[in-house]
């Protein structure tokens, strides 16, 4: 099942011959869900059973620009850095173990998957695609064999970064350097995990004007979507709704010799296989 944000409204993606068709969901279940995306996870197992099952409308093309983030409210988005051993390498850092690094985006940064970011004046910014997992089920004290059962479904992320506000001051703060408007494109729908051949190994690339920047695989994590809803439920609640960005591969602009940054103009395309991609185009402040 794949579930978007169409101009606000929920809506089932399904696969036609001619396409991708959206359904409106509120409108096909009489007003029993939706029509706010994210509402649906507050009471994610009742409407998954209710989709699986519905004898859907025929639904209706649509433009993907107007796609909205999939999951445009959560309580709380938490973000994994140095996920991956290349990207730790080339970004500086030793490679984590115990606790998960993890700051925030904060909630005005999301956008949906097809988007103009202003760059911020004067900055560095730099690109990092991520897998995103939306949380189904309230988890907290979560074991890893029970963590995929909390999960709604994935998405594709961009963790836009600023690396000069990134990593000023006396100690590096992350959570604002990522949370300029827009820096958190998120979509193009959120994709169940039984849709996927393998939810624990996706294949993530991202390009700049169609120059291949980043390719990776989910298997490479070092703490994979299991051990992560795991261990930061350990510490903190994560409840429905909540965006858990899982880390970047290689290839980051910060890791280039030299060093390399959005400029205005281009255009980055980041794709997970088996969800979709987003599409960002960057303009001066
Ligand atoms: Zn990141």
């Amino acid at each position: 099942m794949r579930v978007g944000n169409l101009d606000g409204r929920a809506v089932l993606v399904v696969q036609d011959r001619a396409g991708d068709l959206a359904v409106d969901v509120a409108e096909a279940s009489g007003d029993r869900f939706g029509p706010d995306p994210q509402a649906l996870y507050g009471d994610w197992a009742a409407f998954a059973a209710w989709a699986r099952e519905a004898e859907l409308p025929e639904g209706r093309t649509f433009d993907r620009a107007r796609l909205g983030a999939p999951v445009p409210a959560p309580r709380q988005i938490l973000a994994v850095g140095l996920n991956y051993r290349e990207h730790a390498a080339e970004s500086g850092f030793a490679v984590p173990e115990g606790l998960p690094p993890v700051f925030t985006k904060f909630v005005t940064a999301l956008s949906g998957p097809v988007t103009e970011v202003t760059l911020p004046d004067g900055g560095h910014t730099d690109w990092e695609v991520e897998l995103v997992a939306v949380i189904g089920r309230t988890a907290s004290h979560v074991s890893e064999d029970d963590a995929w059962d909390h999960i709604a479904g994935l998405t594709v992320g961009q963790d836009i970064s600023e690396r000069i506000s990134q990593l000023a001051g006396p100690a590096p703060q992350f959570s604002l350097g990522k949370s300029f408007p827009g820096f958190a494109p998120t979509g193009p729908w959120v994709v169940t995990p039984d849709e996927l051949d393998d939810r624990d190994d996706l294949e993530l690339r991202a390009a700049i004007n169609g120059e291949e920047v980043q390719k990776g695989r989910t298997r490479d994590l070092i703490f994979a979507v299991p051990t992560l809803v795991s261990r930061l439920s350990a510490v903190l609640p994560l409840l429905p709704g909540d965006l858990l960005f899982t880390g970047t591969p290689a290839g980051v602009g910060l890791g280039r010799d030299p060093q390399r940054w959005l400029a205005p103009g281009d255009e980055l395309v980041s794709e997970i296989a088996g969800i979709g991609e987003l599409r960002q185009t960057f303009a001066s402040a």
